[in-house]
């Protein structure tokens, strides 16, 4: 059965990890700082921040911050911008490098519970002390493992004090390496601290000349803020075992116990297919990429391939600053996550379930009103020249008494050229010369009498009769004013590749770019929105139903187009929309 935001958290696999351990729930959301948030870690938000709130608990956002050679200040900050924007608080925000002096004092004190050793051997002697290739040899132990402690200490603080050059040297925590018994590769000794290139670090500066790694900080970090349950994704499951070894061997968790300590829990990752979510790929679609490609004959050819999107948030990526601009409502991605439910099973979804998921969130929550994309002028020959009639329209048209606007119907309106043929044919029922089409909402037909074409041969006016006719027609269309109507650039999306799986595409030289969808992005520069677009965003009941939405943007559906957001370029003068979602599946792939 599938689960709701309210009730995601009392069923399922995540009721279990309450029940496993029924205390006051403290979890903590741990990004690192090295890039922007995507669609996957809407997940692992929704379940921390969620899970917190929804047993009255508490939630932490936690950077990561212990690699100073990836991170940047514009990722703090637009991880607390996506948190917020999801709805999220943290009850504080928090770094791992908060902690840099007592995780370091907790690593002496590992050394002189001769737990941990200083190694300079190389990655492959660590290698193959690990059993080498995949593992198969036998493991052993180097000299430095049995090292006297005062030793280990000693070289440590020279490892503090900048005495050794980046990667030449580890502190090793001394795990199971040499327990033949022990199959887990989290146990095989691991680093506990490294020497990096460069070391300034965003939050604490020159300081330190050594940074602790994961495997030695994340548990600790949960320990000092007195983590309850600790959720992480599955790739993390056989990390459970060095987590809980360092708090026992460090007596902050009893061991095969969780009376004491936070306890660690693992769920499915979410993969959403058919785009692409890894950073540097994304980096080669916004940066564009060049390639040097060697010729049979010897020669190199530079292949240089533009950029694919206009940023980090252009709409057609799943980046959440994306997806934010692109006019997605947060509550519609809450429901997504929770209709998918969490196991420890990792979800594969394609963007087209996304896509349907948001669209039945807006079916319920958007105002709708008439956008024509490429308008062609109507002129309705035998109406007056100040022909005026006002036709109520409600926003919602379920809700006929709920909120509407006025849709003046003048002489000039305008239509959309994809509603327009010049020959007509028994299969279509839409405008074409000779016939007889309804105008939605409007209490007669009309009919289209001949049409006019511009020097380029393109049809620029349609000429047309209102009829008094008895019969019903075949067909509504939808049109626009054509003097009082908005004038505003249109982008559509559809989807950024023409293959399902651009993962598996060439991305080492560069053939990723055949399979670049050129119709990614259609922008329609002349498009006109009725005079009701201006009454949108106004606290008026029934106009903005949508109720949860921690942002201001104004969203509509275009009847017969699709959903819209007004997109943040927009200035007074050019209004720019974004698509958000089309209105059925398929149309516009
Ligand atoms: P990426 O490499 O895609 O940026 P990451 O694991 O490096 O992912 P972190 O910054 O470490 O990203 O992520 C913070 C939290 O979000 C972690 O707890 C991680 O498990 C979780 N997370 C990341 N990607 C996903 C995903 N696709 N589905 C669910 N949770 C995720
Ligand atoms: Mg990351
Ligand atoms: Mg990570």
């Amino acid at each position: 059965t599938s689960t709701t935001p309210t009730n995601m958290f009392n069923q399922g696999w995540l009721s279990g990890v309450y029940n496993e351990k029924k205390v006051p729930v403290r979890t903590r959301f741990p990004p690192e700082p090295n890039g922007y948030l995507h669609i996957g870690h809407a997940k692992a938000i929704t379940v921390n921040f969620g899970f917190a709130k929804n047993y009255d608990g508490i939630c932490y956002l936690r950077f990561d911050d212990t690699n100073p050679e990836k991170e940047e200040e514009i990722y703090f900050r637009k991880i607390k911008e996506m948190i917020a924007w999801l709805g999220f608080k943290p009850h504080e925000v928090t770094h791992s490098s908060d902690h840099f002096q007592r995780l370091y004092d907790l690593a002496e004190e590992l050394i002189q519970r001769d737990k941990a050793y200083v190694c300079t051997c190389s990655k492959e002697e660590v290698n193959l002390q690990r059993g080498g290739p995949d593992n198969r040899g036998k493991r052993f132990a180097c000299s430095h493992r049995s090292r006297p402690t005062s030793e280990s200490l000693t070289e440590f603080r020279r490892m503090r004090d900048g005495e050794y050059a980046p990667g030449s040297v580890t502190l090793r925590m001394k795990q199971s390496l040499t327990d033949p018994t022990e199959g887990n590769p989290q146990m095989w000794d691991l680093a506990a601290y490294r020497v990096t290139a460069n070391n300034h670090h965003p939050q604490t500066g020159d300081k330190w000349k050594i940074y602790p790694t994961y495997d030695f900080t994340h548990c600790l970090c949960d320990a000092f803020e007195s983590i309850s349950h600790s959720l992480c994704t599955t790739e993390f499951y056989q990390s459970r075992v060095s987590y809980n070894w360092l708090l026992e061997v460090l007596d902050m968790k009893k061991p095969k116990s969780e009376e004491m300590g936070p306890m660690q829990r693992e769920y499915g990752r979410l993969n959403v297919e058919g785009t692409i979510l890894s950073k540097r790929r994304i980096t080669m679609l916004v940066n564009g990429s060049t390639f040097e490609i060697k010729n049979p004959d010897g020669t190199t050819l530079t292949k240089t391939i533009p950029p694919a999107v206009r940023g980090w948030d252009d709409p057609r990526l799943y980046t959440l600053i994306a997806i934010r601009r692109r006019g997605v409502p947060a509550p519609a991605i809450l429901n997504f996550v929770s209709e998918l439910g969490v196991t420890t099973a990792n979800t594969n979804i394609q963007t087209y379930k996304f896509e349907s998921s948001i669209r039945k969130y807006l079916e319920r929550t958007v105002p709708r009103l008439m956008l024509v994309l490429d308008p062609i002028k109507v002129v309705l020959e035998n109406l007056a020249e100040d022909f005026r009639q006002d036709i109520t329209i409600p926003f919602d048209p379920k809700t006929p008494s709920g909120a509407s606007r006025i849709v003046p119907l003048t002489r000039e309106i305008c239509i959309d050229r994809s509603d327009f043929r010049e020959e007509d044919s028994v299969d279509f029922f839409r405008a074409a010369p000779g016939k007889v089409v309804g105008l939605s909402n409007v209490p007669f037909p009309i009919k289209i009498v001949s049409f006019e074409k511009d020097g380029q041969g393109r049809v620029n006016i349609i000429k047309a009769e209102k009829v008094e006719s008895a019969e019903k027609p075949k067909a509504y269309i939808h049109w626009v004013p054509a003097q009082t109507s908005l004038p505003v650039t249109a982008r559509q999306y559809n989807t950024l590749f023409l293959v399902e799986e651009p993962n598996s595409l060439d991305w080492k030289s560069g053939g990723y770019a055949d399979a670049l969808n050129p119709k990614s992005e259609v922008i329609f520069e002349k498009a006109l929105i009725e005079p009701g677009f201006k009454e949108l965003g106004k606290e008026k009941e029934g106009v903005v139903p949508e109720s949860g939405a921690s942002d201001d943007l104004v969203r509509f559906q275009a009847v017969r187009t699709g959903y819209f957001s007004v997109d943040t370029e927009s200035t007074a003068e050019g209004l720019v929309l974004n698509q958000i979602v089309s209105l059925k599946e398929d149309s516009g792939k």
